[in-house]
């Protein structure tokens, strides 16, 4: 029932936008990939070690793909690994880059004592309405994810638009993972950026990127980033897998006020018990769970807040509703243990 009624969202909106004049989304399909039409992107192999600035089009007659490079030539490359183009990672039209930077009037970010920036409904919004939809801002090719990561960042603050794009970028949170993603970082220094610099862009994706089917990527988003999970959520997203755009819909009526939030997870983890949902977000997303449902089943004491808690927020607000002993439990465990120096990388940041 609840994905026959998400299904008549996603047709709505998309009958929305056709009828409301909104740009459409020039999606190319060719090669196994789909990228917008304008995007920016990175080629890839020993004859395209340079920068796409525009994505013109796909010729499908020709299996090519056609590409205004940085110095203004037009190329038509092949899609093949070996000697043509890849999208390493893009970044989309400026139309729809600047379009993705409004904010819609159903939403507001505050900013919350425990877990940084979240989205706060301005209006009351019932339940199975669409809260709002986005598109990613970054998207990053799965296959060397912290490489493309890190070029996709450098990218973005070279853009025209680059300032209010970075202050997008570092809006998002590092959820306090900066400290597990230092080895990666420390293979991939060099003169532009130092080792912290590149952990916190690495932090910032693995905490806020959302897996895209097609093409197999990972995308970064503002507002879907801020939402909190929860583990009785009151929205649910999907995602439109032609166009990587998010989708954010009410799964029960929500107040004005209120916090927005969905589940970070597959539906079954909510079928969880309280220690498992615990320790797998513990585990695989490196915050414990404060929401209303696990602070009730912990049995602890009840916490004004519905989120999430990272080793950030435990080192600056220990002592709001915990305890100072299992505030510093969390806190150890949440920054896992210390990065091992490892490599050449490693010694030329030293
Ligand atoms: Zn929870």
């Amino acid at each position: 029932m609840a994905d026959r009624s998400f299904r008549g969202f996603a047709l709505a909106l998309l009958v929305l936008c056709l009828c409301s004049g909104a740009p459409p989304c020039l999606l190319l399909h060719g090669n196994g990939r789909a990228v917008f039409r304008g995007s920016v992107g990175r080629l890839r192999g020993p004859a395209w070690a340079e920068l796409c600035e525009e994505i013109l089009d796909f010729r499908s007659q020709e299996w090519r793909w056609s590409l205004r490079l940085r110095d203004g030539r037009t190329v038509l490359a092949e899609g093949s690994e070996e000697q043509g183009f890849l999208v390493d990672h893009c970044l989309l039209p400026e139309a729809l880059l600047l379009g993705n930077l409004a904010m819609p009037k159903e939403v507001r970010v505050t900013e919350t004592a425990l877990a940084g920036k979240a989205l706060e409904a301005t209006v009351d919004i019932s339940r199975n309405r669409g809260v709002f939809q986005e598109l990613p801002f970054l998207v990053a090719d799965r296959s060397d994810l912290a490489r493309s990561r890190l070029a996709a960042f450098r990218d973005l603050q070279a853009h025209p638009e680059g300032e209010r794009l970075q202050s997008a970028f570092e809006e998002l949170t590092t959820g306090g993972l900066e400290g597990r993603c230092m080895e990666e970082a420390a293979h991939l220094v060099d003169s532009q950026n130092s080792v912290e610099e590149i952990a916190r862009v690495l932090a910032r994706w693995q905490c806020n990127s959302q897996r895209m089917s097609v093409p197999p990527a990972s995308g970064l988003y503002r507002l879907h980033s801020f939402l909190q999970h929860s583990c009785a959520p009151n929205c649910a997203v999907g995602v439109l897998f032609s166009t990587g755009e998010v989708l954010v819909r009410a799964i029960r009526d929500i107040c004005k006020g209120e916090l927005l939030t969905r589940n970070y997870e597959r539906e079954a983890f909510l079928e969880l018990q309280y220690s498992e949902r615990q320790q797998h977000l513990l585990q695989t997303r490196g915050f414990a769970c404060l929401c209303k449902r696990c602070t009730r089943e912990s049995g602890e004491k009840k916490l004004e807040y519905g989120g999430k808690l990272t080793a950030d927020s435990v080192k600056t607000d220990p002592l709001r509703g915990l305890t100072a002993e299992r505030a510093e439990a969390l806190a150890a465990a949440l920054r896992g243990p210390a990065p091992r120096p490892r490599g050449r990388a490693w010694l030329t940041w030293l």
